[in-house]
């Protein structure tokens, strides 16, 4: 697709943008441009444009605002050793993208559209790149229902966007093991909804039980299924592996209430390459607890593209609290880290081609 190129009035002036991008954090500093593509029903996707990043005027009924019919993505550039920009499999993200444009009734985006704007938007700013040692450029592509109309039906019309985020090294010291609070009084998403879409308001349900992790002194919350409410799905934004003291690797299965994370599906890779046997199965909140006080279990991961690979330390269920294994990060959670951060960086073979240059 061709891109129209317009030109930024007043771009950030090189000493302001250099401080902004010395030690960014994540999601408040933005770069000077972003990606839009139009879609009408009639005409398809149309007038692509990468221009200056700037807010977008919308009717007060624009169907979006009132029936949150939008999808989004996520996944980050890294800086290489020769100082190239690569992406890790933007392809990857470009399919899930059409897999929740499907559930949300939305149209579908070329995938190759997908990459070329992602890659195209690293090209145009690419010297937002942080300078602060482990920091990345994120990348969040996302589309949303943008006709001006209050019946409930699948809008006619819609926007893409692509903007991008300097984010800083999201644990600067070391990996430190997340405390985790499993949620009993809610769920996230249920058999038939709309959970293994990475749509907005799965993450809008999710943040009164978050708060309540964070009130009662933990980092993140665990959603049960909302069935029988036992068997463990994810967190709010990372899906979890369980490792046995047999090399025995467990993560819940993708039965459409869980998010199908990029992340996990390469932890999956490289786990069976390493010559571990891994199991998608279902894995109870009792289990887990049983597991972790016999110690069969000695590890917990939680993946996503923000963190990575981050181990569990401590858990509270229903049941009281209970530590997995010495409480600080395992063996195999720092390794897989490793080599996973190390692809991702260019410091690490990469035997799957996950990673494109720009
Ligand atoms: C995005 C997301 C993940 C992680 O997916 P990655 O592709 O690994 O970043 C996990 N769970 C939820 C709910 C998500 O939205």
């Amino acid at each position: 697709m061709e891109f129209t190129q317009l030109p930024h009035p007043s771009p950030t002036p090189a000493d302001v943008r250099e401080q902004a991008i010395a030690d960014p954090g994540f999601g408040t500093v933005f770069t000077d441009h972003m990606i839009s593509i139009d879609y009408e029903e009639e005409r398809g996707w149309h007038n692509a444009v990468i221009g200056p990043r700037e807010p977008i005027a919308l009717d007060p009924a624009t169907s979006v605002l009132h029936y949150a019919q939008e999808i989004f993505e996520g996944l980050k550039a890294y800086k290489h050793p020769d100082g190239n920009l690569g992406l890790f499999r933007p392809e990857a993200n470009a399919r899930r993208f059409n897999i929740s444009a499907d559930r949300m009734a939305m149209p579908h985006l070329p995938e190759d559209v997908f990459v070329q704007s992602v890659r195209e938007l690293v090209r145009k700013d690419a010297d937002w790149f942080p300078t602060v040692e482990g920091g990345s450029l994120y990348l969040r592509p996302f589309m949303f229902a943008s006709e001006a109309f209050l019946g409930v039906r699948p809008a006619k019309k819609y926007k893409y966007l692509v903007i991008a985020s300097p984010a800083g090294n999201y644990f600067k010291s070391g990996v430190p093991a997340v405390s985790i609070w499993v949620s009993r009084d809610y769920v996230r998403a249920a058999p038939g909804g709309t959970g293994a879409a990475k749509t907005g308001g799965n993450y809008a349900a999710s943040l009164v039980p978050q708060a309540e992790a964070i009130a009662k002194g933990h980092d993140q919350v665990v959603f049960l299924d909302a069935v029988e409410r036992k068997w463990i799905e994810e967190l709010g934004g990372m899906n979890l592996f369980f490792v046995m003291d047999d090399g025995t690797v467990i993560t819940p299965p993708l039965t459409g209430t869980i998010l199908p994370g990029i992340t996990r599906n390469s932890l999956i890779q490289l786990l069976k390459e390493q010559g571990l046997t891994i199991r998608e199965e279902r894995y109870s909140i009792d289990q887990w607890r049983a597991d972790a006080e016999s110690g069969k279990l000695v590890e917990t991961m939680a993946c996503g593209t923000a963190a990575v690979v981050t181990p569990v330390g401590k858990v509270e269920g229903p049941d009281g609290a209970f530590t997995i294994g010495s409480g600080g990060p395992g063996q195999l959670t720092q390794k897989l880290r490793e080599t996973l951060v190390g692809i991702q960086r260019g410091t690490v073979p990469d035997p799957h081609g996950w990673v494109s240059t720009i």
